[in-house]
């Protein structure tokens, strides 16, 4: 029986929700509190702290849909009207004398007493500044009721939602000039392993050039988190637990590395010194291990070290763990299904995160999926999910996460 109650294949390996679930168990028992009031426009990206409720009614008076003449319905007996007054956006227009009609433009307000818009194109411009309508009007055409997008008190967005353009915008159209979000979260990155050097830097023998730390660090910033790079750390255990204690300021030691099964593993060995750690052998592919523990209350997460399965690793478990400290509640990023545009002849015990693309409507996979290969996911342009003991033929419907999901 695996952790999630259900016989398989997969022996001890831990699903991927149990490991999420975990960690948002955790999230949640250490959430974030702080909280700065910024500008509107500075909010990409971050948290709101407070319910936006709404102060106003939008449109806060009925408004025109359409350049056109605004009248009574039951004024109109198929004889011209006399335009009585014209009425631009920003105007506050007189009531409507009977029987006449008002010129009027696209976010005007409708006069008092009109109870509807004709647009231009269906009214005749006659001498002396009247108008035949042509056609029959119903009450409230082309009229935008007050309050129809929000009334006053409404809900509009619940703490915890994380703001991006639209939102922005949102909150400017009901007067926002501030709003209040939670801190960054801040995270520290630490690459580990004796053969890394960064990029600049000459290649020795054995070396390969540090790729996770760019690849965490600008995610991160991108995401919102407020980032300290503690670059490399060789795979010595005193080092390392030193590095660990320098860490003390931050919600989150995220490093990568040194997590495989069966090799020195020193940030385990800091962290099970400190008394606690969890090693988790996850059914993911790629990025089987993942280390999650505390380091003097430091919440610390390692995950693998190859480029791929820290991407995926990240995206699945790291990123959501981290906007769950946040408050964000939908956390988890929109899958969808698409037909399969390969076959998958042999049933994995993990489940398979290929890096993929869709061209003309079916998911394809980049054709070299090993963990240590980034530029997989550099030519796709999502996750195509497939589950743990499941074959595939080329059309039956696979999972696929747009990468843009889990980036953003
Ligand atoms: P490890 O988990 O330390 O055994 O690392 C697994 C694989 O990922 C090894 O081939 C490492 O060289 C590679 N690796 C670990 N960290 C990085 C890194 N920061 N950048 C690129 N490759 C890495
Ligand atoms: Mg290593």
């Amino acid at each position: 029986m695996n952790p999630a109650g259900k016989p398989g294949k997969s022996g001890s390996l831990m699903p991927v929700e149990v490991a999420l679930a975990r960690l948002l168990e955790m999230a949640d028992a250490s959430p974030i509190h702080d909280r700065e009031r910024l500008p509107v426009a500075q909010v990409q990206g971050r948290v709101l702290a407070d319910d936006l409720v709404s102060t106003l009614d939008l449109p806060p008076w009925p408004n025109s849909a359409m350049d056109g003449y605004a009248l009574r319905v039951a004024d109109w007996t198929g004889e011209p009207l006399v335009v009585s007054q014209k009425v631009y956006a920003g105007q506050a227009p007189e009531p409507l004398k009977p029987g006449t009609c008002a010129r009027i433009f696209t976010g005007a307000p409708v006069p008092a007493g009109a109870d509807c818009v004709e647009m231009q194109e269906n009214a005749e411009v006659l001498e002396n500044e009247r108008i035949r309508f042509i056609e029959p009007m119903s009450p409230g055409q082309n009229i935008r009721p007050q309050g129809q997008e929000t009334t006053v008190g409404e809900l509009i967005l619940p703490a915890g939602t994380r703001l991006g353009s639209i939102e922005q915008g949102l909150a400017a159209s009901l007067g926002c000039a501030e709003l209040d979000v939670v801190r960054k979260v801040r995270v520290a990155v630490l690459s580990t392993g004796d053969e890394l050097v960064e990029p600049g830097q000459t290649l020795g023998p054995g070396q390969i050039y540090n790729s996770n730390r760019v690849l965490l660090c600008s995610w991160l910033q991108r995401l919102g988190c407020e980032v300290i790079d503690a670059g490399i750390l060789p795979d010595d255990l005193a080092i390392t637990r030193a590095r660990l204690g320098e860490l003390n300021d931050v919600d989150l030691i995220l490093s990568t590395g040194g997590v495989s099964v069966g090799e020195a593993d020193f940030l385990g060995m800091a962290l099970r010194e400190a008394g606690e750690l969890s090693l988790w052998k996850l059914a993911i592919k790629p990025g089987k291990p993942l280390t999650f523990g505390h380091f003097r209350g430091v919440p610390v997460i390692g995950l693998p070290g190859n480029p791929a399965s820290t991407l995926v690793t990240f995206a699945l478990l790291a990123k959501p763990y981290l906007m769950r400290r946040q408050g964000v509640k939908e956390v988890e990023p929109l899958k969808f299904q698409v037909p399969a545009g390969f076959d998958w002849p042999k049933a994995g015990n993990r489940r398979e995160y290929l890096r993929g693309r869709l061209e003309n409507g079916r998911a394809i996979i980049y054709k070299n999926q090993s963990s240590g290969v980034l530029r997989s996911a550099a030519w796709a342009d999502g996750l195509v999910e497939v589950l743990e003991g499941r074959t595939l033929i080329s059309g039956e419907y696979v999972v696929f996460i747009p990468l843009s999901e889990i980036l953003n």
